[in-house]
């Protein structure tokens, strides 16, 4: 069963009243969630479930296979008490994910930097990566780090779109990461765009304005591989 995805237009909202609506593997599975689901590099939610009985730790949200079904994993396998039907009050770890926004954003300004095809990435909240495979290229840690806070310092505004299947099949370069291959057959596959710099599908919840992010720097540049070079970047302040 699809779940709504609140966090898809809104990725500020941080609790959210819904409706059980079945319980699988492990967790509950709600009508619609603000907890974004681990996928595209960015790690899943964390935060609570309250329903009548009791309030519950989600220690992890996942897809189920389907990959359109939301599951809020908790704290406990015990779910008799929780009921289908019911209510679910949620609240997000904000503090974490307003982290994952921030690094997920400024590795989309990193792309846009390196121009090479990224091969793999992984957001923390204070420290994410990305892989290019740089074909040559060269880059340094400094003039890296500097471009990237002067696009931040420009306080850039960040917008949610879609693009249809048809359009990015006609222009598979807007994919930039590989093996994160857009979730095609709906129709249309969301987008994030950074004024006048970085436009590309993605799932990911992104700040609204790029001096959200505050200062980065670049930690560490990294062979992986024959071609790959691995980018490590962390936030100044956390
Ligand atoms: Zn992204």
């Amino acid at each position: 069963m699809m779940t709504e995805k609140v966090f898809y237009q809104d990725s500020y909202q941080k609790t959210h009243r819904s409706i059980v609506v079945e319980k699988l593997d492990g967790g509950v599975v709600l009508e619609s969630t603000i907890f974004y689901p681990l996928g595209g590099g960015q790690p899943g939610d964390t935060g609570t479930c309250a329903t009548a009985a009791k309030t519950y730790r989600v220690i992890d949200t996942r897809y189920a296979d389907d990959k359109t079904t939301i599951i809020h994993l908790l704290d406990t396998i015990d779910l008799a008490a929780i009921d289908l039907g019911e209510p679910a009050d949620l609240e997000l770890d904000w503090e974490r994910r307003y982290r994952h926004m921030r690094m997920h954003t400024s590795l989309h300004l990193m792309c846009h930097l390196i121009t090479a095809q990224a091969t793999g990435g992984s957001i923390g909240e204070t420290e994410s990566r990305l892989d290019f495979d740089l074909q040559g290229q060269a880059v340094d840690k400094e003039t890296l780090t500097a471009a990237i806070n002067e696009l931040i310092r420009k306080d850039l505004p960040v917008s949610v779109g879609s693009i249809s299947d048809e359009e990015l099949d006609q222009n598979p370069g807007l994919v930039r990461t590989m093996s994160v291959q857009p979730p095609r057959g709906q129709g249309s596959v969301r987008t994030i765009s950074i004024e006048d710099t970085d436009y590309q599908p993605c799932g990911g919840t992104h700040v609204q304005r790029t001096g959200e992010i505050g200062e980065v720097v670049v930690t560490k540049i990294k062979s992986k591989g024959k071609q790959n070079k691995r980018f490590t970047l962390s936030l100044v302040n956390p």
